[in-house]
């Protein structure tokens, strides 16, 4: 692409505000990743878009009323499912309320209660002293019914993960750009299956099949990476993911950069950074040329590295 031609292309921006699994971690071995649970910002286009709803939409949501220094703030919140590291941080979100503010909230029922309840039940006595009819902004929780949906210019696209009750990934899409979140899911292992080169080949290699295709070519893919090969044999059927899977997957995918997302609580900053190497090793060893990292706390980058690079 010409320079001219990216100058007429704004690249979209991420910014990670959680990036732990589980529990939150606050101390001095998890300072240079972050404690605070699932919570990602997507920019693109002039839509806002919040992917769960984590701890870390806490300091999200103050930034955002900073930024918007007194108008009036639209954002679409996606949930991926209502486990407490996805929807915790809900209660402490400031735009929620403000008078004017707009908060789309989506996800799938994933309980058989509903959305709206599993949402506005944490923050009802005796768990949290203010009721969600005190969140005064304009609330709406959607129930998911299509599998595709558009947020504003956005395209968005889901996909029924692998997690005990269930969870859903998204990937969001605008103008060339696009953006996959994978959180808390268990893929088919390769490793256990003995097939590395040939997933297809099994019954259970049908979930990474459908994983394959659903990020394909995105520019940036977050995904749960949460074990090393030998913490996952411990784990399996837990629902969540192993990173050598999980790299086999991107490259499989073609994606252009790969975030390892959802953190073990019992992972210091130098364990991350161990799960990072070898997730570059094997990428080395693939032959790909995939950009790997690990979803680290503050961390904002351009979603079309292909755009900023030009
Ligand atoms: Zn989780
Ligand atoms: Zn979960």
């Amino acid at each position: 692409m010409s320079s001219q031609e990216s100058s007429r292309v704004r690249s979209g921006m991420l910014r990670f505000w959680g990036v732990r699994g589980s529990v939150p971690t606050p101390g001095p071995s998890t300072i240079r990743y972050g404690g605070n649970t699932s919570c990602v910002e997507v920019r693109l286009g002039d839509e806002v878009i919040i992917l769960d709803a984590g701890t870390g939409i806490r300091l999200l949501g103050d930034a955002l009323v900073r930024e918007s220094a007194g108008t009036n703030l639209e954002v679409s919140l996606l949930i991926s499912h209502s486990h407490w590291d996805h929807i915790q941080g809900l209660p402490f979100f400031a735009p929620a309320y403000q008078v004017g503010n707009g908060v789309r909230i989506y996800g799938c029922e994933g309980a058989r209660q509903g959305l709206h309840w599993i949402l506005s039940r944490q923050m009802e006595q005796p768990h949290f002293p203010i009721p969600m009819r005190e969140m005064v902004s304009e609330i709406t929780i959607t129930e998911l019914k299509e599998a595709e949906f558009s947020l504003g210019q956005i395209h968005v696209a889901s996909l029924a993960l692998n997690h005990p009750g269930g969870s859903t990934g998204y990937r969001l899409s605008y103008d060339g750009q696009s953006v996959v979140y994978l959180p808390d899911n268990e893929p088919a292992s390769y490793g256990l299956l003995g097939s590395p080169d040939a997933p297809a080949a099994t019954e259970s290699g049908d979930l990474n099949r459908e994983i394959i295709e659903f990020i394909r070519g995105a520019d940036v893919a977050v995904m749960d990476a949460q074990y090393d090969a030998l913490e996952y044999r411990d784990h399996v059927g837990w629902g969540h993911g192993c990173v050598d899977d999980v790299v086999r997957i991107a490259v499989a995918g073609k994606v252009q950069r790969l975030f390892l997302f959802h953190h073990d609580p019992d992972h210091d900053d130098d364990r991350v950074d161990q799960m990072v190497l070898r997730a570059r090793e094997l990428v080395q060893a693939l032959g790909s040329d995939l950009v790997v990292d690990a979803a680290k706390e503050g961390l904002t980058v351009p979603v079309a590295l292909r755009l900023a690079e030009c």
